[in-house]
């Protein structure tokens, strides 16, 4: 019988054999226990993506110091102290004020904290983002400026949940389109378009053909979840 090290180091291994080494595997632990994280940073990861701002200053708390923590999910302003010390990415910024409080706790902690804006693509109400139009002119706001303390490195999107190929693929295109055309035209000194995040276990192959480069994985690594609370 296969022990769970066994399973979820090869699951690593089964997926970084699939995709270029360019690509950043964040390996999505939200619900998972520590001893599954310590199996997947046994095997060589370091990577690993969070939801819930308490859940993650626990985890950290316990777990070692190289991991770099991402921050993926919904993220309310007023947990942003519980990350802000430690926190290697932010995908999730959804709105100015969030990323207004953020800079607030990056300066309480003497660091820059790296940051992707989230961007709406799914037809799906439910998710967050700004609206392409609203990033735009985001960027070309001066408030943007003002946050010395945050480095925009690029976007995050979650496509519509879907069997529709083919509709995944042009949300995941509209996203890469956007990461291109920023790049191009915003010249700012708190923004440098470097990673494009998209892609989770049932549509990662599909963004990576259409640009992507940080990918966001938990069920093919971990199995299913279980929500405990
Ligand atoms: C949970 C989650 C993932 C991982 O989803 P899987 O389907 O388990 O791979 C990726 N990105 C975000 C934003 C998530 O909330």
């Amino acid at each position: 019988m296969e022990t769970l090290e066994n399973t979820i180091s090869q699951n690593l291994l089964q997926i970084k054999k699939q995709i270029p080494s360019h690509i950043t595997l964040i390996a999505v632990s939200k619900f998972q226990p520590i001893e599954k994280i310590l199996q997947a940073y046994n095997a060589g990861h370091r990577d690993f993506g969070e939801n819930y701002a308490q859940e993650l200053k626990q985890k950290y708390e316990q777990l070692p110091k190289d991991i770099r923590w991402h921050f993926i999910g919904h993220l309310q302003s007023n947990k942003v102290k519980y990350i802000a010390s430690f926190v290697y990415l932010i995908h999730s910024i959804d709105n100015l004020k969030l990323l207004y409080e953020v800079n607030k706790q990056a300066i309480k902690n003497n660091r820059v904290i790296n940051c992707l804006l989230q961007i709406h693509i799914a037809k799906e109400e439910t998710k967050f983002g700004f609206d392409i139009d609203e990033c735009r002119q985001v960027l070309k706001s001066s408030e943007i400026q003002q946050f010395q303390n945050v480095k925009i490195l690029g976007l995050m999107g979650m496509a519509t949940f879907t069997n529709d190929s083919q509709q995944i693929k042009n949300e995941f295109l509209q996203l890469k389109n956007l990461f291109d055309e920023i790049k191009q035209t915003i010249s700012l000194p708190n923004v440098d378009m470097k990673i494009l995040s998209m892609g989770m276990s049932n549509d990662y192959p599909i963004a990576i053909e259409c640009g992507s480069n940080a990918i966001r994985i938990g069920t093919l690594i971990f199995g299913e979840r279980k929500k405990t609370n």
